[in-house]
């Protein structure tokens, strides 16, 4: 009998439930007891689901607090030591400092797993660090799932991805080092467990698709022989990416199984099926944990019974990863109309598909004939539907020509045009886009959504609020003004909305960091656009100034990355596909008078595969696509992009290919340090690195920015920088935004005298 299981489940509950309990709690509404009522009802709701759907193991392990990564220090026991806490006897408040800081120490840094949209807290580990156990969350919660008669496997980081996902101050400290303390951790850690009457441990080692530097490699063999000591049997996790490479170190690894994800990387079997020892389970990742589209239960019970062919018994059916990054349950889709439902498969609708999978292994097709039926209806009805293919758009990427993704001179020529059309000058100030949502705005995009508030009366409050932005930056006297993005809840969600081929949900969230939670538009189909988007009140904010008046756009690569994408199709076709529609935005903005715009990529980086040799091929496509979309404008039309919050210096010539004429980026929290690169690459157009962070209520000094300024010179030649803020302003409030403006207008004035020439 081959077992079923999913790597984990999400933790948010169906209607966010862990959210706004997490808050109620910060707020001090409820207590510890009452927080811990909803954590355990979330944990058992998703065992009663694993269980129904026939999988032979509940997944424990996977819920936390605020985050999987955080939940492993608190385990083991290592927390910054700048928190004085005691690891043994750590409470929900304290856990919560460490995520979220207090008064005295700022937050655990929070960085990206790997190449989702989700956020881990990095261990902070010193050669000090110690790993004497923690919190005893996870056993009891074991004790939970085991009384009510559950069949447990626990799912934790394993210690090589945890070392190296973690960071400490000191530079050069070996973090591998630590291995030595660390093992014997997990050691008690399994020890302990199995004594619970756990069979198997799952330990994510998802740093195997990376491409890891050979000391690291080389540190797996010996660590799971260490490992292999104690009781439980260890399933070795990967995921997210082909490891291939890694195919006879894991056929020789002192492991029972090892798990791959064949949803990203189904070629990688072959590398494993032919030999895979006899002692060794290989569980088989065919259900897409990071997508929301119903699988083709055809072609995985094939893939699976060729498998089952070679491996028998040793065969497992799960998930491709943690159902982590998609949303919980379909079911709740009220408004989402019947033939996509059908293309569709949430978190539960997926635990469905594995279990499914698993009887039709063990029994035939003809035992889950039903399912296979709605599956494969599912499968044809997306691939034949009318509503996702459209002529016109085909049609038009075949009549694209070589010179559309260019614009139509170098960038010296259109600088000197744009500097005769805009005068701006020396160190030109401006925005990011977004200005404070304030509660009126937010009721007024309410009530125009629910129809309480009629179109006119919407436009009436939205122009209202653009009229205040105008009018504010005219007082401060900026001199690029932006009309403030009023009208937007959400800087991809906006366009996907006006856009064809997208469709919404209202309860697809998915988790991003602790409480907060994103819900992607689902691309399903071709992009196009049926009419404009933004000109109507972009025209009306510049009719309001003489001064120039800067459209606002999302670009290509961060409306496909910040959505659930089609997969029926390369990532790069659809991107396309964006670019065009956005093209057409851009040339209708410059149609109407607009004569500076910003198309927004901030998710440019995000996209990058996670294997560096793919990297090149991303960027092609990625960096076209941005062309496209901004080149259709004359050479006096000045385009700005602008990216946040991530590492530039290892694709700088990609950055400055994309041949913005200005490009803003975030710099402040880095002291500027980010911009080191920018000047070392010699950059060779104009740039605009943030002078305060937007994060932070703080009010920055005008000789803090201008000291900023005074630095960023010595990078950047003085004639080709920007002052701005570091991103958009849309969480800050009016008197804050006001009085740090007002600084930083007052700092590029004092620049403009020290700098000038
Ligand atoms: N124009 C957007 C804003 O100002 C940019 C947001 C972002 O970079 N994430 O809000
Ligand atoms: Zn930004």
């Amino acid at each position: 009998m081959s077992v079923a299981h999913v790597l984990g489940f999400p933790r948010i509950g169906r209607k966010r439930e862990l959210k706004f309990a997490l808050e109620s709690f910060w707020r001090g509404e409820i207590d510890e007891a009452e927080l811990s009522v909803v954590g355990q009802t979330l944990r058992r709701e998703a065992w009663g689901w694993q269980n129904h759907a026939g999988l032979d193991f509940v997944t424990v392990g996977d819920f936390a607090w605020y985050d999987h990564m955080l939940n492993a220090s608190a385990l083991l026991g290592c927390l910054p030591t700048r928190f004085v806490f005691d690891a043994q006897a750590l409470s929900l408040k304290q856990y919560f400092e460490l995520a979220r800081g207090n008064a005295v120490q700022p937050a655990q840094e929070m960085t990206k797993w790997f190449d989702t949209n989700y956020h881990y807290l990095v261990p902070e580990l010193s050669a000090e660090t110690r790993f004497d156990g923690g919190v005893d969350w996870l056993f009891d919660e074991v004790a939970d799932a085991r009384g009510i008669g559950y069949r447990v496997k626990v799912a934790l980081p394993g210690p090589l991805t945890f070392l190296w996902l973690s960071k400490s101050k000191n530079a050069g400290f070996d973090k591998l080092g630590l291995m030595a303390r660390l093992l014997p951790a997990y050691g008690r850690i399994l020890q302990k467990l199995a004594d619970q009457g756990v069979e198997w441990i799952q330990l994510d080692e998802p740093i195997l698709g990376l491409e890891l530097p050979p000391q690291w490699l080389a540190a797996f063999a010996p660590v799971y022989r260490e490992l292999a000591q104690s009781r439980p049997k260890i399933l070795l996790a990967t995921y997210f990416e082909s490891v291939s490479d890694h195919a006879a170190m894991l056929r020789d690894l002192a492991v029972a199984g090892v798990h791959l994800d064949l949803t990203h990387a189904s070629e990688q079997l072959a590398a494993f099926l032919p030999d895979w020892p006899q002692d060794k389970i290989l569980s088989l990742g065919v259900v897409d944990g990071r997508n929301i589209w119903v699988a083709d239960l055809e072609a995985q019970l094939s893939v699976l019974e060729k498998a089952h062919s070679v491996l028998g018994e040793r065969l497992w059916i799960g998930s491709s990863c943690s159902l982590l990054h998609v949303p919980v349950d379909l079911a709740q889709e009220h408004e989402l109309d019947i033939e996509l439902q059908r293309w569709m498969a949430f978190s539960r609708q997926k635990l469905a598909e594995v279990g499914v999978l698993k009887r039709g292994l063990e029994l035939g097709r003809e035992a889950i004939g039903a399912a296979l039926l709605a599956s494969q209806r599912g499968v044809e009805s997306r691939r034949n539907s009318s509503r996702i293919h459209n002529p016109a758009v085909a049609l038009r990427l075949t009549t694209l020509r070589d010179g559309d993704a260019e614009r139509d001179h170098d960038f010296p020529q259109r600088q000197a045009q744009q500097r005769a059309r805009f005068q701006l000058p020396l160190l030109p100030t401006t925005t990011i886009g977004s200005f404070p949502q304030t509660q009126e705005i937010r009721a007024a995009r309410a009530g125009f959504r629910r129809g309480t508030l009629d179109e006119a009366g919407y436009r009436v409050a939205m122009q209202a609020e653009i009229r205040l932005a105008v009018e504010k930056q005219e007082q401060l006297g900026l001199d690029v003004l932006v009309h403030g993005e009023a009208e937007r809840n959400d800087m991809v969600e906006y366009f996907g909305e006006q856009l064809a081929g997208f469709a919404f949900t209202q309860y697809g969230w998915v988790q991003s960091y602790g409480s907060r939670c994103v819900k992607p538009p689902v691309l399903f189909g071709d992009v196009s656009r049926p009419q404009a988007m933004t000109v109507a009140w972009t025209r009306y904010a510049q009719s309001l100034t003489s001064k120039p008046m800067k459209g606002m756009l999302t670009g290509p690569v961060t409306i496909l990355q910040w959505s659930f994408v089609r997969d029926d199709q390369p990532r790069a076709l659809t991107c396309k596909q964006i670019a065009l529609a956005i093209r057409d935005e851009v040339v209708d903005l410059e149609a109407a008078g607009i004569g500076i715009i910003q198309i927004d990529e901030p998710a440019f980086r995000e996209g990058l595969p996670l294997k560096r040799r793919d990297w090149n091929k991303y960027l092609d496509w990625a960096v076209e696509a941005f062309k496209l979309s901004a080149s259709g404008v004359r050479d006096e039309t000045q385009i700005h992009t602008h990216m946040c919050y991530s590492e530039f210096n290892d694709i700088l010539p990609q950055i400055a290919a994309l041949d913005a004429d200005v490009i803003t980026i975030e710099t402040s929290r880095s002291n500027m340090e980010l911009l080191d690169g920018f000047g070392r690459f010699a950059y060779p157009n104009e740039i605009g690195p943030g002078v305060y962070d937007i994060h932070s209520p703080r009010v920055p000094s005008v000789a803090e920015m201008l000291r900023l300024i005074t630095k960023a010179a010595e990078v950047i030649p003085v004639e080709r920088l920007w002052i701005n803020p570091d991103c958009g302003l849309k969480t800050r409030n009016w008197p804050e935004t006001e009085a740090t403006l007002s600084n930083m207008l007052v700092a590029a004035r004092e620049a403009r005298k020290t700098l000038g020439c």
